[in-house]
């Protein structure tokens, strides 16, 4: 049977479609098997992308981010239930008293290794509490939570009572059912005890304090005849020992704000799980 002149023009044309996607996929294959000899290019990073920011350590004990839990533990269990969208305030330790008895640890590099302060005029504890409470409110509102910063407007309040310190606020806002969060570095080795919750006394204890006593440790409750800021509704949170080699991450340039973020990613991964 003789085909149409249409008909037999488009099967050849078909016919040679085929060959030339054959010849094409050949060429591609001979390509890849040429490459494979050659070394492996770097991953290329399209300009204007973010650099992919490094893992954090996973949590673990001994911890290789945050080292030794507090040697001096509680035992309380944090049960009373929270509402999602409960107000947290994030307070920075010391913040009120530079200058003062309780100023907060200099830390190892500047008590033993004569390293100048992060920042004249504070301790290195106020100045990395400060970083930490930072990407914390800033994770911490990315991911959903209902949480803001607090921070006094003198790093020196001599009167405890003065309306804007730490104490009177958390007082205040405690009482309407805030949850103040207070960020602090212990103590260097051997005078520090390690991470942990030291949790408020002041009311009954939640699952946003549970949460926080598993990611970091908890304190007894009445720690050191029960303290100032836990009377008042604070639960002070010892994020680690100032000291290596956690400090020497956050005084490296090149390290530092990753650190930064790995320490409050920890927070905030404790927050949200307290409050779903
Ligand atoms: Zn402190």
């Amino acid at each position: 049977m003789r085909l149409p002149s249409w008909l037999k023009r488009r099967r050849f044309t078909t016919v040679l479609g085929f060959t030339g996607l054959c010849l094409v996929t050949l060429a591609l294959t001979k390509a890849a098997e040429t490459r494979n000899w050659l070394p492996a290019e770097p991953p290329s990073t399209p300009k204007g992308a973010a650099i992919a920011k490094p893992a954090c350590p996973a949590p673990a004990n001994p911890d290789p981010l945050l080292g030794a839990r507090t040697r001096e533990p509680g035992r309380w269990v944090g049960r009373r239930p929270v509402r999602a969208d409960l107000p947290i305030v994030v307070m920075a330790g010391h913040a009120d008293s530079q200058g003062m008895a309780s100023a907060g640890t200099p830390g190892f590099m500047v008590d033993k290794q004569g390293q100048p302060p992060m920042q004249q005029g504070i301790r290195d504890e106020l100045y990395w509490n400060l970083q930490v409470q930072k990407a914390i409110v800033q994770q911490g509102l990315n991911r959903g939570l209902n949480i803001s910063a607090y921070n006094p407007p003198s790093f020196t309040i001599r009167n405890d009572a003065d309306p804007d310190t730490n104490w009177s606020r958390a007082k205040l806002w405690s009482a309407r059912g805030d949850y103040i969060l207070e960020i602090h570095f212990d103590a260097y080795r051997p005078h520090g005890f390690g991470s942990g919750l030291i949790p408020a006394i002041n009311r009954p204890l939640n699952v946003v304090d549970e949460s926080l006593a598993q990611a970091f440790g908890r304190f007894p409750r009445n720690f050191r005849g029960g303290l100032g800021g836990p009377r008042r509704g604070i639960g002070i949170l010892e994020i680690a020992m100032l000291e290596p080699p956690l400090e020497q991450k956050l005084r490296n340039p090149k390290t530092r704000s990753n650190t930064v973020n790995c320490l409050a990613e920890r927070v905030v991964d404790a927050l949200v799980k307290g409050v779903s």
